[in-house]
């Protein structure tokens, strides 16, 4: 992703604008105490940028909704008495003029907020003429579009300095993830927009400890420009998310970890042998393009059949005896069974479609 923005924190006033930026600190300010302890542990690390929300939407009252404005003034003690750059989320107007006025440096949108075009328009309003840094996380619901309109409402407001965050999306099955990633709407969104910097939030898509290195090398391999990442000086008694919280320790751990791959390389042989392996893959597209064009011609007839002799075009036990079949024979192929369900799942709908198309003719 970086191929297009070189340099995507170049304006950001960042000293270090070498990828990946790393932003981190408390999902919530809870005492000066917590915030400064935090803060200079993630100093002496090199950490530039630090996090830490003040008003926190939970998903039930009652609990924890965050300290508010007087975590401002923690934040101000961040700036000047450790020297870091600080982030803070903001969800409506009232918050936007509390966070200018105590010279956060960088806001972010929520989730919540960024799925809600109404509030959207009254941030991007309040941001007019203002100076600032935003980033502004995907929606809670997975539509690239929406996260898209929530973008271009903030750059509709002269702010040139917009990055996006991905943190996962609400989904109905429970998976080992708190938000699904769904990797393939921030890739797309890179698609579309390639000059908005693109960062990942590992906690709140793993929401657990153990799988923030995984995810974090994932969105490396994907070549995002940065990483949030939620640390705490004493995670587990953290105020809010504990379970995903780290020590600045184990955060420096997970970076020294990382494995930054390069985009692009100058070596010749390498090169040489990724054209020759492309040029394979080429083939077999091909290849798998005309067998799916004949295979589409063949449901096409057995449409046509079907009409001609009133039989109802879904048969729910053909469908499962081809599934079955592929399932079994892809274990010898190393193909996975979700891998293979999909695609036959997406192959036999396009199938219905045609013979629909057939019988309605
Ligand atoms: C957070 O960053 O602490 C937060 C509330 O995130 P999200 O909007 O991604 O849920
Ligand atoms: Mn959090």
């Amino acid at each position: 992703m970086n191929a297009i923005l070189t340099q995507p924190f170049k304006n950001w006033g960042l000293q270090n604008t070498a990828r990946p930026l790393i932003i981190a600190g408390p999902c919530s300010a809870e005492s000066e105490e917590q915030v400064m302890d935090t803060a200079r542990q993630l100093k002496a690390m090199n950490i530039e940028v630090y996090r830490a929300g003040i008003w926190k939407p939970r998903t039930r009252p009652n609990s924890f909704e965050g300290v508010g404005s007087i975590g401002l003034e923690w934040l101000k003690l961040v700036q000047k008495e450790v020297g870091m750059k600080v982030s803070t989320e903001v969800a409506n107007v009232k918050h936007v003029y509390e966070a200018l006025r105590f010279g956060v440096d960088i806001i972010w949108i929520g989730a919540r907020t960024s799925a809600n075009p109404f509030a959207m328009q009254e941030i991007a309003d309040a941001l007019k003429g203002v100076d600032i840094p935003v980033f502004i996380k995907n929606p809670v619901n997975p539509d690239v579009e929406l996260w898209m309109g929530a973008i271009e409402r903030i750059q509709g407001a002269g702010i040139t300095r917009v990055g996006a965050i991905h943190r996962g999306f609400s989904t109905f099955d429970k998976t080992r993830y708190r938000n699904a990633p769904q990797w393939q709407l921030p890739i797309e969104l890179r698609q579309k927009m390639p000059n908005i910097p693109m960062i990942c939030d590992p906690s709140h898509i793993g929401g657990r400890r153990d799988i923030l290195q995984e995810i974090s090398q994932k969105a490396m391999d994907l070549n995002y420009d940065g990483l949030i990442i939620e640390t705490h000086c004493n995670p587990d008694k953290a105020w809010s998310d504990a379970k995903q919280q780290i020590t600045p320790t184990e955060l420096g751990k997970l970076i020294g970890k990382l494995v930054l791959r390069s985009v692009n390389s100058d070596n010749v042989d390498f090169i040489h042998n990724l054209e020759d392996l492309r040029h394979q893959i080429d083939k077999y597209d091909d290849e798998l393009l005309n067998i799916l064009e004949e295979r589409m011609k063949v449901a096409e007839k057995i449409g046509e059949y079907k009409k001609k002799n009133n039989i109802t075009i879904l048969q729910p036990d053909r469908w499962h005896e081809i599934l079955d079949k592929v399932l079994e024979k892809g274990k010898n192929r190393d193909l996975s069974d979700e891998f293979l369900a999909n695609m036959f799942k997406a192959i036999h709908q396009e199938s219905i479609n045609k013979q629909t198309r057939i019988m309605n003719e």
